[in-house]
């Protein structure tokens, strides 16, 4: 068996000692400050996606666990409300330096248990790295507002304050940036924090809690739990939680959206996409078709900004065939293979849909350009790979149009207009990201001003937004009305308190009293 070397960390707080041998090593949870083993008898396989080598098993956390980890977040709550926000901004100073220097491990366990490239790890880290190094700018971004002498002797002026336990729910496409994104920016606010990561990929997350707690945040301020659906519905259902933060499809979005607010609590949960790439007959084509090979292929399609779709308007649709060229030459390998450019799927079944949504555009009439159905990867025959497919001829009522693929599938488009593209985005019901690629400023200017989709690049492939901004996916890709990170996710994480205060002129002390 290939194996990734760990550091004493991840083992203590995942793959134990005995990892690789006879014996399965187990995820522990983490709560009131110490990484404990689940008493539960309901546990889940992780698999090595490259190998389907089961590598560990997953607890699904007992109610009495999951009660513990919530009375702990709620015993912290109080005092790391009232600690000093210097005092929390140096916990969050501390976390990005130890982030920094444990990138590499952090990374190797993605590719292990996620499948991606070390290389694409490393981003997947560095990305939410970037959001806690945001985190420190908390004494700026929590800032309230002030307004004197409203009327006579009277000031008005407001606090930004924490809420209380908030919970998080992630999906398996980022092991270690969407957590990133979420209990950093809760807990420099001062709220106290449940995090639920995918049972597919609980490694980062784990790993990430133990370098936390090396920075000094105070046992209870970060609890663990693992699980599937009854983890989400305790989460949804606790009354002393009362906020959640979710990423991952749809269909567990839209559940998760309407049962959390139904028990009162703030929800914001970014969800599936279809992300459109309009080509431009005017458009640089090296740079064109490059970032769009990257953006479609690369992490095995399996980002929510992967640009999935492509749009060729008018002549642009002769560079077709140049970009199967350079699609082809992409090199499908396990993640931490040297020069591997995408990695597998996360399960069989994953690769089982993708195969049968290509199936589906034969069938529908459209043409396969390229077919990574049948790759077979040396050394990885058990591997959950595809290789990098583009069917083209693609109407929008097919349903390799319809349905998110999440796979190294570019699906291919044709108009005359740029009017014609935007409406097919338009049309679309997801409004995550777009992207156009274009030398004309009139027509970039023209695009990202009548597209409705949340995030869009001018010849930038996947425009997801440094931590200044917000990650502001829209319409079906989006349900709450505050967005992940930036100024957006301080104001998810805190609540306003408003204080209206009189303090008469006439009462003033007029002059010193005399002294004795
Ligand atoms: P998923 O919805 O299957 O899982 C996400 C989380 O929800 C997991 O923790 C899982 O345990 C839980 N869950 C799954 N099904 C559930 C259900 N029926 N009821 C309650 N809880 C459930 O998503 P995934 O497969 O892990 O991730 C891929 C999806 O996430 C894609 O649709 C992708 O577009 C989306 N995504 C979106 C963004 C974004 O920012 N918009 C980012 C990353 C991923």
């Amino acid at each position: 068996t290939r194996i990734l070397q760990f550091s004493s960390k991840v083992k203590s707080t995942w793959y134990s000692a005995s990892s690789f041998s006879s014996s399965v090593p187990t995820v522990k949870l983490f709560i009131d400050g110490k990484f404990v083993e689940s008493k539960s008898d309901k546990w889940i396989d992780i698999h090595n996606p490259a190998t389907n080598e089961v590598i560990g098993r997953v607890p699904q956390a007992t109610k009495a666990e999951m009660d513990a980890a919530v009375a702990s977040c709620k015993r912290a709550f109080p005092a790391w409300a009232d600690t000093s926000v210097l005092s929390r901004q140096q916990v969050m100073l501390r976390y990005q330096q130890l982030i920094k220097e444990n990138l590499k491990e952090i990374a190797k366990l993605i590719t292990l248990e996620q499948g991606k490239t070390l290389a694409d790890a490393e981003g997947d880290v560095f990305r939410g790295l970037q959001v806690v190094e945001h985190a420190c700018s908390v004494t700026s971004l929590m800032l309230g507002e002030t307004m004197p002498s409203i009327t006579k002797d009277m000031d008005l002026y407001s606090y930004r304050l924490p809420l209380g336990v908030c919970a998080g729910i992630a999906p398996f496409n980022f092991p270690a940036m969407i957590p990133l994104w979420m209990f950093p920016m809760a807990m420099v606010c001062g709220n106290t924090f449940i995090m639920k990561p995918s049972e597919r990929v609980p490694g980062a997350t784990m790993l990430l809690a133990k370098l936390l707690q090396d920075s000094g945040a105070p046992d209870g301020t970060l609890n663990i739990i693992h699980g599937q659906h009854e983890a989400v519905n305790f989460i949804c259902d606790h009354p002393n939680i009362k906020a959640i933060s979710f990423v991952g499809s749809n269909q567990a979005g839209e559940y998760i959206f309407e049962r959390g607010s139904r028990n009162g609590k703030r929800v914001q949960a970014n969800m599936g996409a279809k992300n459109h790439g309009v080509v431009m007959p005017d458009a640089n084509k090296e740079n064109a078709l490059n970032q769009l090979v990257g953006a479609a292929f690369g992490a095995a399609g399996q980002r929510c900004m992967a640009l999935s779709t492509a749009i060729f308007v008018g002549e642009a649709k002769k560079w077709l065939p140049e970009l199967v060229d350079r699609a082809k030459n992409l090199r499908v390998n396990a993640g931490d293979q040297p020069g591997a450019d995408l990695g597998p799927l996360i399960t069989p079944q994953a690769k089982e849909r993708v195969c049968h949504l290509i199936d589906s555009g034969t069938k529908e009439g459209a043409s396969i350009l390229l077919d990574g159905r049948k790759i077979k990867v040396k050394g990885y025959e058990n591997g959950n790979f595809v290789g990098p497919t583009i069917i083209s001829n693609v109407k929008p009522n097919m349903t390799c149009y319809k349905e998110e693929i999440f796979g190294p599938v570019l699906v291919v488009l044709e108009t005359e207009t740029l009017d014609e593209a935007i409406k097919i985005v338009n049309d679309n019901p997801y409004g995550n990201g777009t992207a156009i690629f274009t030398t004309s400023g009139a027509t970039a200017r023209k695009y990202s001003h009548l597209v409705d989709v949340g995030q869009v690049g001018v010849n930038v492939p996947i425009p997801v937004p440094l931590p200044m901004f917000s990650f502001t996916g829209s319409r079906s890709s989006f349900r709450g009305d505050t967005n992940f990170y930036g100024k957006q996710g301080i104001h998810f994480y805190t609540q306003l308190k408003t204080i209206t205060s009189q303090w008469k002129e006439d009462d003033a002390t007029l002059s010193s009293p005399a002294v004795a």
